[in-house]
């Protein structure tokens, strides 16, 4: 088994999702008392947070540059940042390390391919859906990508860090996050992506109004593809 190294606490909240999911994952694909190699790197988002808002991208780079190289020296032999809006600081960590970054987008771009989506509707942080790091990746494998207008790209973004990153989840909100699916469904999209690693706690990717397709389930999926390389390929003969 290949050993991840991930850069986790953006928020904590999913960050449990991932360890559990790919522990989960790795057991019943090797059984017994089999779990997965992981060092999480887990950070304190206030920190983060704080470059977010002021757009401070060259301190972010530096941060998850820095934790990257801490995991390389660790042991890790490839690396996962459990969030979709730090890949925007994906070509600095690339630049920083030595073994592979395993993408959240080309994961999400993957199952989109597997099920035959076309028109992919994108709902995460403003910047996830605005300014464009995360939507031309996509585009760049051959899918349309779909927003909410400005105003309601602010409304999404604000609960997911006024709550869902500080692990509050209401009725209200998910069912405001459900109207705007449904305005992204009667716009064109043909699924969704769950762009932000605490979304699919709010709304389950099942009881999304269209096909969904969770981040965190497909980065997990391509982490432990990569986790069980050779294990797979023996089983596929
Ligand atoms: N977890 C969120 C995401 O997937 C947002 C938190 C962050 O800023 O990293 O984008």
């Amino acid at each position: 088994m290949h050993r991840i190294g991930l850069l986790g606490g953006m928020s904590w909240h999913s960050s449990i999702e991932y360890y559990t999911k790919i522990n989960t994952a790795v057991a019943q694909r090797l059984g017994g008392h089999h779990s997965a190699q992981i060092f999480l790197d887990s950070t304190d988002f206030a920190d983060i947070r704080k470059m977010q808002l002021a757009e401070d991208w060259a301190g972010a780079d530096a941060s998850l540059a820095a934790t990257g190289q801490r995991l390389q020296a660790g042991g890790a032999e490839a690396i996962a940042i459990a969030t979709n809006l730090m890949h925007k600081c994906v070509p600095a960590l690339e630049a920083a390390v030595d073994v592979p970054v395993i993408h959240i987008v080309d994961s999400i771009a993957a199952v989109a391919r597997e099920h035959g989506y076309s028109t992919l509707a994108v709902l995460g942080t403003k910047w996830t859906m605005l300014d464009g790091f995360y939507t031309e990746h996509l585009e760049a494998q051959g899918l349309r990508t779909l927003v909410p207008d400005e105003q309601t790209c602010d409304v999404v973004d604000q609960i997911i860090f006024d709550e869902l990153a500080q692990g509050v989840f209401t009725d209200t909100s998910r069912a405001r996050y459900v109207e705007i699916m449904n305005d992204l469904k009667a716009r064109g999209a043909d699924a969704i992506a769950l762009s932000c690693t605490e979304i699919g706690l709010l709304v389950p990717p099942e009881t999304a109004p269209l096909p969904a397709i969770d981040s965190v389930d497909a980065h997990v999926a391509a982490i432990v593809e990569w986790m069980l390389a050779e294990e797979l390929a023996s089983d596929r003969g």
